[in-house]
């Protein structure tokens, strides 16, 4: 052994050991504890999440090529302790690494083979508390099993809005970036109307939307505006749409009447002439448990009132005007749809397009004022937390204590720590994890305590279980 006696080991993070797995860390060829050879020919895709560390991994195994899983743990005792003889998942390890074999008896799987156990103590390529400290990994005991700033989220607020704001500014420039890419691409009108359908797909319907925008490009969208007016454009998004004619239960959602659904139906034979268009077939929509307020006809009509009151100059035109005096006027602006969007519809549009739209636009304009501009607003813009998803990530970092979301920043720190961190239980890159092992003792105890609560409850072997992970 290398570097560290086999007390230490405890304090040893599994995930540093999955990752000098996956940066090979090793000697080029392995033995395992029954003397078998192995080589490693390709280690396999790190899971990050619930059974084996490593998936489709391929190794040389005493001259017989084995595709499998691989599984890494402190101890091989561990693969009883987390009860993985009895889990069908792990029956696909062809690998077990482990820094210490103290199993007995040794490992087998649910049928009986032997599980090729590897020590890896011995084929490391450095001493193994160096290559612990180059991967940069420490213990984080029980965060992420409660809330991860129970006391802290009262008590240095702002450190964690901190962390919430860096994560908010994180998502801000990917969404900017994937506009930038996009501008490069396609003319910025076409980019803005795109991002407009997107949202208004959120989040059963973007495919649909998507669809629908490639189908139906913004200048087809905008000239019929500017010939033909509110009518004829609800004609051409419902009717590319596949929607027409509408059922009654449409039509009130789209906010006609019998009368306007049958001007809206002629309107549109005459327009898929014109444009030599066909409808999208009716399985491009999601609209099983869709809300009337998300329903995809009700979102376009709304939008085809708006593009209509750009006309004759278009959507980014009309845009570019109002960038003076965001974000009251992107508000108003919205306001005007009719059927009306929700007011966590409009949120989320200013949050999601308008802002890292304009961000991007901005960037490749070369309009350095303008990028300022838009930062500054970001920092403005309000937000709150009515997702699913924000609800369970400000659940997961702050439990019962009220901390109110009111800016977009902060509630976009929360989707991004979700997508990035508790979703991917990548705790050791998360900010909130690191607030916690510097300030949050009390974590620990009210993990302990839980702990001991559920031992009284379902007996020390389930506990034990929810201890080891
Ligand atoms: S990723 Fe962050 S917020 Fe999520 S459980 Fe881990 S430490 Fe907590």
């Amino acid at each position: 052994m290398q570097g560290s006696a086999s007390s230490d080991f405890d304090s040893i993070p599994e995930v540093a050991l999955s990752r000098i797995w996956q940066e090979g860390w090793l000697a080029p060829e392995l033995r395992t504890t029954s003397g078998e050879r192995v080589s490693v020919i390709y280690r396999g895709v790190w899971t990050h999440a619930h059974g084996p560390d490593f998936r489709d991994a391929l190794v040389d195994i005493g001259g017989r090529i084995v595709s499998g899983a691989v599984e890494l743990h402190r101890r091989s005792s561990d693969w009883r302790k987390h009860g993985h003889d009895a889990d069908p998942a792990y029956d696909a390890v062809a690998l077990h690494l482990v820094l210490c074999d103290d199993a007995h008896p040794p490992l087998r799987h649910r049928d009986g083979r032997p599980i090729p156990t590897v020590e890896l103590v011995g084929f490391l390529s450095a001493p193994l508390d160096d290559l612990v400290a180059r991967t940069g990994f420490v213990e984080l005991g029980a965060i992420g099993h409660g809330a991860c700033l129970p006391t802290l989220a009262g008590e240095r607020e702002l450190d964690v809005r901190a962390a919430l704001r860096e994560k908010g500014w994180e998502r801000l420039f990917a969404k900017q970036l994937r506009f930038q890419q996009e501008l490069s691409a396609f003319p910025p009108a076409e980019v803005l109307y795109r991002g407009f359908l997107d949202m208004l797909g959120l989040s059963a319907n973007r495919q649909g939307m998507a669809r629908l925008s490639e189908l139906l490009p913004v200048t087809t969208v905008e000239r019929t505006a500017a010939d033909g007016g509110s009518k004829a454009v609800t004609a051409l998004l419902l009717g590319c749409a596949g929607f027409l004619p509408l059922s009654p239960g449409e039509q009130a959602l789209a906010g006609l009447t019998p009368a306007e659904s049958a001007e809206v139906d002629q309107r549109w034979d005459v327009l898929r002439q014109h444009w030599r268009l066909r409808p999208l077939p009716s399985y491009s929509w999601t609209l099983d448990r869709v809300r009337p307020a998300n329903h995809p006809v009700r979102r376009l009509a709304g939008f085809a009132g708006l593009v209509s009151g750009c006309a004759p100059d278009g959507l980014l035109a009309r845009f570019s005007e109002l960038l003076g005096e965001a974000p009251a006027a992107w508000e108003t602006w919205l306001s005007s749809a009719n059927p009306p969007f929700g007011s966590a519809r409009k949120r989320q549009i200013q949050t999601n397009l308008f802002a890292p739209f304009a961000y991007a636009y901005a960037e490749v304009q070369g309009q350095h004022g303008l990028v300022d501009w838009v930062a500054a607003l970001w920092e403005q813009l309000p937000g709150a937390v009515d997702d699913s998803v924000a609800k369970r990530t400000l659940r997961q970092i702050v439990g019962e204590r009220r901390f109110p979301i009111r800016r977009a920043l902060d509630e976009q720190g929360l989707h991004q720590i979700h997508h990035q961190g508790c979703a991917q239980l990548r705790c050791f890159e998360c900010p909130i994890a690191e607030l916690a092992m510097r300030y949050e003792q009390p974590v620990l105890y009210h993990v302990d305590e839980g702990i001991r609560q559920l031992q009284e409850e379902i007996g020390h072997e389930a506990s034990h279980r929810l201890r080891e992970g």
